[in-house]
């Protein structure tokens, strides 16, 4: 905008230079105002209507919003990607001599929004920074509303894959980078494909990660990093902290620590097994209903909750602290009342971490200080209760307890016990906590009791009767005197308005008496205001603790969890060790066994290890339980190594270090890659990463081609991780042929899901029996599924010619989906016209010829779409 601009107008168009990439939410008066792009694109997104404004010799494109209903306009904003700078005005108007000053106090983006409405209890809204530097790259993480705050670096050329996958478990809400081109399209191209998140690049302006970081914790808490020396990793911190500082505009006093962790201390679980395994979320639903965490979650508390959720996506490698863990939930699983009455007093505490977060922000109100004090005071019988637990992990979460007497004190003696919302009004500070809050109260108490009074006083004097004082908010108090008693009206009386009825009236004593009550009543709520700020600045000196508090309580929280759980659903402790073998009796799947309350799910056993069981080929018809079996066993190990209980008779579990779960020709074609391609990229990814300590599961790899080449290509993998990677595996098909794999390695058990046939249907007895199935009973599937009786006696007919023929083509993929099978069908016509074509001489071919090679090939195209 050029020319002359009003003045207000100049002031914005001064304050939008800085903030070009986010909305600019303008504050005027009770509103909040938009102009030019930022009011095309808000009017839009939140469907407010568009006017215009006059800003100079133009009208201005212009939208608004209340500002007391901010909270929900900017949280759609945010969640749709975008930044919002909220810019106040900053001085009193009454006392701003010309325009107000304004300026911006914060900015809120995807990945530093803290209202509560907005973010879900359980779950946490990270903030990351990825950064490269000399070959190492490095990943930072944040969550504002906690102060949760980590990072981690990794050396090898590979090592952006390994953070690829990390940024998969956190799921942050926005990123920020500042990598080399080649990694930085790299990164881009991951992001799109497996995050739904905004993400920028975003350089460090002009200081060194170090210097951000040494002002933000100081230089001796900086040198005691252990990563201080990888300039990566302070990059990534410092890129964080830097972000927040320019975008929040607080002291950020609830982000104390900083810790780095390695990659590889937890096992390593990527995109596709955890969508495979559906651990937190639902591969349909996209929701945590049918998840793992569903089932695992009986957490009481929002930080058990969040807790819970980061344990199940990291499980751990570490025997001794699995070891902890499952001690304490098997002492909880025995000490039934210890359990129920820790869980009845952890429901009443709150989320101590968000408050935090609240107080640093300067957002947290009485209720939320009262809030903090009441959980303070649930500790005490938590801590009592835990007195009796042996276990060290409980002696341990019980002498972390501090119970901070001084704070719970204070706050006690400070805050009535039903404070209202707003702060600024009084009725927040208890009697007795400061003289002068009484004194004022009892000055305001007695002037009203003397304005009472002097009611009584002037009809006396008076001798009107119907004499009242009353109070307006533009008069203040005043003495009310019926038209038909004027007369009586002493002189003294002064006059101030005249109603219909009535006219109304101030004394000087009057006045003197109001002075009283309002000014006490004002200076009251102030210095109520002040002495609230004083203590909420008095718990942020207590954030280390009750942070380190909060930790232990959604730990206990977790703790309890699994024993409730595994009391309520009969799971049993498994033995971890470091062996490299995985042995279940009658094991269960714990989301598919509660789908079968009313069949009942069939329990079964599994033996792997690295030497004569090594490789675990389950075959047997479609709808048999192949998958659930296999999934199962991934699933069981994960809990295990979480400190969870597990749904077997009996079990134990050699540490995996990875697991992989592939799930052969899922469809993908929304990320524009042939199902067969992603497949095998799928693949190709577990060959070059698992090691012998891990746990690999494949379920029908190989389908997503022919039958002849799916065959073959899994044969090869097969042989592959027998010879070369040693790793435990479990491989579901309906290939029968790969049963004769076992003939050449020792390491490869043959299994199939136990059919019962009977009058020509076939019954799924659902278990794992040693020995390999030799049919597919494809045709019974039909059957069952409803497929005429016609086409099942075709079917029947042609598999009897097929066999006979020995072909193992069309009829073993009855089972693929029809995509799959139109796209193999395709593939195959393409290739048949192809090879025709390279082999055609063109130098001996007539006219006549060609045109026939042509029509003939027309026609393979027309047969196959016929087909369809
Ligand atoms: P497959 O992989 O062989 O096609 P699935 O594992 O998908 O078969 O199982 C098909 C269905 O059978 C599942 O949805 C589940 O309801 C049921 N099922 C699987 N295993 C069991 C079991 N052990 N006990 C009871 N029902 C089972």
């Amino acid at each position: 905008m050029s020319g002359n601009v009003t003045p207000m107008m100049r002031q914005y168009l001064k304050i939008k230079q800085n903030y070009l990439d986010s909305i600019l939410f303008f504050r005027l008066g009770d509103f909040y105002e938009m102009f030019f792009e930022d009011a095309l694109t808000a009017s839009k997104e939140l469907e407010i209507t568009l006017t215009s404004r006059e800003g100079g010799e133009e009208r201005v494109p212009m939208c608004g919003i209340p500002y007391h209903a901010a909270d929900g306009y900017i949280a759609r904003l945010v969640n749709r990607g975008y930044k919002v700078a909220i810019c106040e005005q900053v001085e009193d108007p009454k006392s701003a001599k010309g325009i107000v000053k304004r300026e911006v106090i914060r900015v809120i983006t995807p990945g530093t929004i803290v209202d509560e409405k907005v973010l879900s209890e359980k779950q946490n809204n990270y903030l990351v920074a990825l950064a490269a530097e000399q070959d190492v790259y490095s990943l930072a993480y944040i969550d504002i509303s906690t102060g949760e705050f980590k990072v981690t670096y990794v050396e090898e050329k590979s090592g952006m894959y390994l953070l690829i996958d990390e940024l998969v478990r956190l799921k942050p809400a926005e990123i920020l980078f500042s990598l080399d081109t080649k990694n930085e399209q790299l990164f881009e191209l991951k992001i799109n494909q497996l995050l739904n998140c905004s993400y920028h690049a975003y350089p460090l302006r002009g200081k060194e990660g170090s210097e951000i970081l040494i002002n933000h914790f100081g230089a001796r808490e900086f040198s005691s990093f252990c990563f201080a020396r990888i300039p990566a990793a302070v990059k990534a911190a410092g890129m964080i902290m830097q972000y927040l500082k320019e975008t929040q505009k607080i002291a950020l006093q609830h982000i104390i620590n900083l810790n780095f962790y390695q990659v590889d201390s937890f096992m390593v679980i990527d995109l596709s097994t955890r969508n495979n395994l559906e651990l937190t979320v639902h591969s349909r639903n996209k929701t945590k209903n049918g998840s793992l965490l569903q089932i695992l979650d009986e957490t009481v508390t929002a930080m058990g909750g969040r807790k819970l959720k980061q344990w199940l996506e990291q499980p751990l490698l570490d025997l001794a602290t699995i070891q902890l863990r499952l001690d304490m939930t098997e002492e909880l699983v025995e000490k039934y009342i210890l359990r129920s009455e820790v869980r009845t007093h952890l429901k009443k505490v709150y989320d101590v971490e968000r408050l935090l977060g609240k107080v640093a922000y300067g957002t947290a109100n009485a209720r939320d200080i009262l809030a903090l004090k009441n959980s303070l005071l649930i500790l005490k019988p938590i801590k009592e209760k835990l007195q009796q637990a042996t276990s060290p992990g409980l002696n341990k979460i019980c002498a972390n307890i501090e119970l901070l007497p001084e704070l719970v004190e204070l706050l006690d003696a400070a805050i009535i016990d039903d404070p209202p919302i707003v702060l600024k009004e009084g009725g927040i500070i208890k009697t007795g906590y400061n003289l002068e809050v009484d004194r004022l109260r009892e000055a305001t108490r007695d002037g009203r009791t003397w304005i009472a009074n002097l009611e009584q006083e002037e009809k006396e004097r008076t001798g009107i009767k119907s004499l009242k004082v009353g109070y307006n908010k533009v008069f203040g108090y005043y003495i009310e005197v019926t038209k038909s008693n004027l007369a009586s009206v002493p002189a003294d009386f002064i006059r101030k308005q005249t109603l219909a009825n009535v006219e109304r009236y101030i004394t000087p004593k009057l006045k003197e008496l109001e002075e009283l009550v309002l000014h006490a009543e004002e200076r009251a709520a102030a210095l109520e205001y002040e002495l609230f700020l004083e203590i909420r600045q008095e718990v942020t000196k207590y954030t280390a603790k009750l942070q380190k508090l909060a930790q232990v309580i959604a730990e206990l929280d977790v703790i309890c969890s699994f024993a409730e759980i595994a009391v309520q659903n009969n799971y049993t402790k498994p033995i971890v060790d470091q062996s490299c073998t995985i042995e279940l009796t009658e094991a269960r799947h714990p989301v598919v066994e509660k789908l079968c309350l009313d069949t009942g799910f069939v329990p079964n056993d599994c033996y792997l290890d690295t030497k004569e069981n090594q490789l675990a080929i389950i075959t047997g018809p479609n709808m048999a339980g192949k998958s659930t079996y296999i999934r199962m066993i991934a699933l069981l190990t994960i809990m295990a190594q979480i400190g969870c209980f597990i749904p077997a008779k009996k079990a134990k579990i050699g540490i995996v270090d990875r697991v992989f779960a592939r799930i052969g020709a899922s469809d993908d074609l929304a990320r524009g890659q042939s199902t067969f391609m992603v497949e095998m990229n799928e693949v190709a990814n577990i060959l070059t990463k698992a090691s012998k300590q891990s746990l690999i599961i494949l379920d029908e790899v190989g389908r997503g081609t022919s039958t002849l080449d799916g065959l073959s290509i899994a044969w090869a993998i097969n042989e592959y991780i027998l010879d070369k990677l040693k790793a435990r595996t479990l491989f579901a098909t309906h290939y029968h042929e790969l049963i004769s794999l076992a003939d050449s390695y020792s390491g490869v058990k043959n299994y199939s899901m136990a059919v019962k046939e009977y009058d020509d249907t076939v019954i799924f007895l659902r278990q794992v029996v040693p020995g390999g199935s030799d049919r597919s009973y494809g045709i019974h599937v039909a059957k069952l599924a409803g497929v005429p009786q016609e086409i099942i006696a075709r079917a029947q007919e042609k598999l009897l010619e097929f066999e006979k023929e020995n072909y193992i083509g069309e009829f073993l993929e009855e089972a693929a989906p029809t995509v799959e099978k139109k796209y193999i069908k395709e593939q195959n016509v393409y290739q048949e016209i192809v090879a025709a074509i390279k082999n055609l001489d063109v130098n001996y071919l007539t006219p006549l010829d060609a045109l026939n090679f042509l029509n003939a090939i027309k026609n393979k195209l027309k047969k196959c779409e016929m087909e369809e």
